[in-house]
């Protein structure tokens, strides 16, 4: 069983410390069902590749151990594709092999582990039971793009049809560490072999690895089904955790429109930052625009009174939010030339969605600082990578600021569902990234009144590329 990892980022073998394995050197590990070997095809500056080739024992694998619950026997506890394909195997070995790199730690590139790059992993064959629009329902959400190949079962008769048997290949612009979780649990997951053993601790491990972006995966549930082969009980806890662990998205964005607004009012804040978005897409001549994260629509309400937006899409993972923006916008009483420049969508800005794709700009007012670290790097792939709108205009609380407010205690968010507020130094780091990572040219100003020392209250960051 072969998977390998490819960089292409300059310098590409920073893969290496990344993995915690010298690119010049082959190793091996023993693990309990036979040996990993690491070892690369290729390490030159422009582009490394990383092999973990999977030697598994059949016969260790069953010698002296009742296998519980294996139904074909004798012969197909020998006879099996267990060593050829990618199974809950290769997501043991990627655990114990690659076990830093999966946690995002690096002692020599620290900085590295949140940096989104240019990856191919290269699975040589993996079992999918649910064929190609299955694998593709898995990883595409996730901001892939995937090569597949679909094998017959028999070269010499070919009429017996397809197997079950991919090789795969998925391409995408993420932080290692989540290219490693993804396949550490979607592995299982295509494999969906019912008689490998599932211990309680694999709801833990279920979580731990499915962290921040499992929740919500359109396809969490049949996630959590096969990776805990079937083990309804098991399943059911997982699916309650999941929940319990993300935030209700409406009863956070209605405590935001009350809280943050409180604080802010004085400076009539929201109203400069919407007229100043407002501009950046009116001169950079935007007609089809986004506004992702729209909440109750105030910028929609701006966007639609201007005529020169001929198309104003709003999204928002908060139903409440569309609702009250629906009935703010009057949807039901428009005529109908006016109701076809406009249209609400419920998704998630964490998923590649191709509802995002083709438009001229983008706005992201006030939303990215409710996204964690791991959404937060999903968001950038999504947008960035893949609606990539010509100008992507973001605004975002500058956290210098804050002790400019009497009501904020020292040292508190102005929100309590705010992940983060970045001070200027660090929102110029992350849109550099961007701009980097993304091939966008950034423009950062601020918006309310410019205090010495701490700067104004919001920043605002214009990226624009070169797509025409
Ligand atoms: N842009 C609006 C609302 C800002 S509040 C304004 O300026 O008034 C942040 C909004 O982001 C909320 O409506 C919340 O529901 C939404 N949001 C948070 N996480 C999101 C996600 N992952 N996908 C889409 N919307 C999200």
């Amino acid at each position: 069983m072969l998977l390998t990892i490819t960089n292409t980022q300059t310098p590409a073998t920073d893969l290496g410390y990344l993995l915690h394995k010298n690119p010049a050197r082959r190793q091996t590990f023993p693990l309990a069902f036979g040996q990993a070997h690491v070892f690369y095809s290729e390490a030159r500056p422009e582009r490394c590749t990383a092999a973990l080739l999977l030697d598994v024992d059949p016969i260790g694998l069953v010698r002296g151990r009742k296998r519980p619950g294996n139904e074909a026997g004798l012969l197909g506890q020998y006879v099996n594709d267990r060593p050829y394909v990618a199974s809950s195997f290769l997501s043991v070995a990627i655990a114990q092999v690659f076990g830093s790199a999966l946690s995002g730690r690096s002692k020599e590139r620290p900085e590295l582990t949140e940096a989104a790059l240019p990856l191919t992993a290269q699975l040589a064959v993996v079992p999918c039971r649910g064929g190609e629009g299955f694998l593709k329902r898995l990883f595409e959400p996730l901001g892939y793009t995937l090569t597949l190949q679909h094998h017959i079962l028999d070269d010499k008769f070919p009429e017996w049809g397809d197997s079950p048997y991919f090789t795969v290949a998925l391409q995408g612009t993420v932080r290692l560490r989540d290219l490693l979780s993804h396949l550490y649990v979607l592995i299982p997951v295509l494999d969906d072999e019912k008689h490998y053993w599932v211990g309680d601790d694999e709801v833990d491990k279920l979580l731990r690895h499915g962290a921040g972006w499992l929740a919500t995966h359109p396809e969490r549930e049949a996630i959590a089904k096969r990776y805990l082969k079937h083990r309804h009980s098991l399943a059911r806890v997982a699916l309650t955790r999941l929940v319990e662990d993300t935030p209700d998205p409406d009863a956070t964005e209605q405590s935001h429109a009350q809280e943050e607004v409180a604080i802010e009012k004085t400076l009539g804040l929201h109203e400069q930052r919407l007229d100043a978005v407002l501009s950046v897409l009116k001169e950079g001549g935007a007609k089809r625009v986004l506004d992702l994260g729209c909440g109750e629509g105030r910028l929609l309400q701006r966007l639609l009174k201007d005529k020169s937006f001929e198309e104003i899409v709003g999204m928002d993972v908060s139903h409440r939010a569309l609702e009250i923006a629906a009935e703010k916008l009057h949807l039901e009483q428009m005529s109908p030339r006016q109701r076809e420049r406009i249209k609400l969508l419920h998704g998630a800005l964490t998923y590649r969605d191709k509802r995002l794709n083709g438009y001229d700009a983008a706005a992201v007012v006030e939303v990215v600082e409710h996204l964690g670290p791991a959404r937060l790097a999903a968001f950038e792939r999504v947008l960035f990578g893949f609606a990539r709108p010509r100008t992507v205009v973001l605004t975002t609380p500058n956290r210098e600021y804050n002790v400019h407010w009497e009501t904020l205690p020292a040292g508190k968010l102005r929100h309590k569902d705010h992940r983060f507020e970045w001070t200027r130094a660090e929102f110029q780091g992350w849109a550099k990234n961007i701009e980097n990572n993304y091939g966008y040219a950034v423009q950062i100003s601020n918006i309310g009144p410019e205090e010495p020392e701490i700067g104004a209250p919001t920043q605002m960051a214009v990226f624009t590329c070169g797509r025409s």
